[in-house]
Parts: C-alpha cells; sequence; structure tokens
C-alpha cells in the first residue's frame, strides 16, 4: 500500500495513491471538518491552543515544568492525558470524524518520560493498584485507545514514536503497542526527514518495528516526507522499507502532486512489479 497524507483537504479528495490520510485536528489546536472516506488524524492531547488558553491543563514534569511549546523538547503544548473534560471532549470529536471516515490518532500518550505529575496524576496513580507508574500510564493510554476505537464507526490507526526499542514506547509515552493492538487496526510511524542523504537510519528503525510490533493483529505503515527529496530517491527509500510492514505513506503539500505521481508511477512501474 501505498498512500499520501496532507493538510489539504482538495489534494485529499483527489486519491492519489491506495489510501489518503488528512490532517483534521492538529497539534497546534487548529481543527477542520473531517474528509470523507479518507484517514482524518485527530491530535490527542497535542494542543497548543488548550494549553495557551489554560496553562493549568498542560502535563507537567516532576519538576513543574509544563509540556509548552515554549518548553525545550516540546514544540507544541500537551494537555495533561488524564483531564477529565478534554478527554470527553476529545472522544465526542473523535466520534465525529470516525462517523465520517479512518481515524488516525497523532499524539497519543504522555509527552515524555517525566509526565504527568500534576495534582490529579499523582492522586489517581496513588489511588491505583499499580506499584510502577509506567504500568499505571499505559493503562491510562490504553482505556483511553480502546474508548477512542469503540467510538469511532471505520478503521483507527495508532502513531507510534519512532523508537522501537523494547519497552521505550511504554517509557516515553505510555504507548503499549501489544496492548493497544487489541484496540487499533494499525500503527504508523513517522520515519521524517528533508532530502534522506542518509537513508541508514530509516532502513533501521523500519526493521526494527517490524521485529517490535510485526507479530501483533495491526498493520503497520510508514510515513515519509517529501519535501527537498527528488522522486527516483523516495521511490528507492521506499522499496528499501516496504518488506517490514504493510505500506508507506508520503507527507505531501500541494505542491508535491507531480512528484508524488512520479513516485508513484516508479512503484508501481513494470520494472518495480518485477522487483516485487
Ligand atoms: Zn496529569
Amino acid at each position: 500500500m501505498y498512500g499520501i497524507l496532507t493538510a489539504d483537504a482538495d489534494l485529499a479528495r483527489e486519491g492519489l495513491g491506495d489510501r489518503t490520510y488528512y490532517f483534521a485536528e492538529r497539534v497546534s489546536g487548529t481543527r477542520r471538518d473531517p474528509v470523507p472516506g479518507v484517514v482524518n488524524s485527530v491530535a490527542c492531547w497535542g494542543d497548543t491552543e488548550a494549553v495557551r488558553e489554560s496553562p493549568d491543563r498542560a502535563a507537567v514534569a516532576g519538576d513543574g515544568t509544563p509540556a509548552a511549546p515554549d518548553v525545550e523538547g516540546h514544540h507544541w503544548g500537551t494537555v495533561c492525558p488524564t483531564d477529565p473534560d478534554y478527554r470527553a471532549a476529545l472522544l465526542d470529536r473523535i466520534a465525529d470524524v470516525g462517523a465520517v471516515g479512518d481515524v488516525r490518532l497523532t499524539t497519543p500518550g504522555f509527552p515524555g518520560e517525566d509526565f504527568c505529575r500534576c495534582d490529579r496524576c499523582e492522586r489517581l496513580f496513588g489511588e491505583s493498584d499499580f506499584d510502577e507508574r509506567v504500568e499505571w500510564r499505559s493503562t491510562v493510554i490504553t482505556e483511553f485507545v480502546a474508548d477512542a476505537a469503540d467510538r469511532a464507526d471505520g478503521d483507527v490507526i495508532a502513531t507510534l514514536y519512532p523508537d522501537p526499542y523494547p519497552g521505550h514506547l511504554q517509557e516515553r509515552a505510555g504507548l503499549d503497542p501489544a496492548a493497544l493492538a487489541e484496540h487499533v487496526d494499525g500503527f504508523l510511524v513517522p520515519l521524517c526527514g528533508t532530502g534522506y542523504e542518509t537513508t541508514y537510519w530509516v532502513e533501521s528503525l523500519a526493521r526494527g518495528f517490524a521485529s517490535a510490533v510485526g507479530d501483533l493483529d495491526a498493520s503497520l505503515s510508514f510515513q515519509l516526507s517529501t519535501s527537498g527529496t527528488e522522486a527516483e530517491r523516495l521511490a528507492g527509500l521506499a522499496r528499501q522499507i516496504r518488506e517490514f510492514g504493510d505500506g508507506v505513506v508520503f507527507g505531501i503539500h500541494r505542491t508535491d502532486a507531480d512528484l508524488i505521481r512520479d513516485v508513484f508511477a516508479e512503484l508501481n512501474g513494470p520494472e518495480s512489479s518485477v522487483v516485487a
């Protein structure tokens, strides 16, 4: 499967490739109508606008540092995943988006290893049956994803941070792929770079994910960026990693429409089918 991912609604309607992903709700807090029949992404807790409006909603680290866009290591604001009102509203939005197409959950999870230590999270962890905070965090996220999958009519795809080393996703974000695979239909892993002058890291990470989650009952796709990279190199990179998953999705802008047509032509051409 070769697909596209775009923030351009018109481009999303063009049906380029086998599957289309559209950015409906972004970490900036921007929300747009979902495009019917495609995979519409919804940012979970990544919401700069919400954190700007209500700074006390941000997830906080053990030293009190909030997950805000002006804090080093955070490119956007992140609401605490146990905020009950935000969680309820997010699930309602996922239900709305999931009524017209498939749903991709972006930024699911806690915004870092040391998050969240807000008073509510401290209380909830203390009241829980868990001795290990990392286990409690994973349960918080898995239960949310399960609820999200119940609300969505179509497929639900979860984004995984590109770190396949065993245990790292759980330590970083509270993402337990084996537990999540019982609820989602697939995983999408961003492996984005500008120009891809080197590609060994893309191949290594894709191979690592194949080992880490390839046996689970969920599809595995990889997301590549296209900006600054010629079609031949992109097609070569896709050929290099396709054996490790079920699909490759290319992030594109309106100006990349011809480029991606060339990439697909190269990937689906007669020469390619002989190789495949
Ligand atoms: Zn919290």
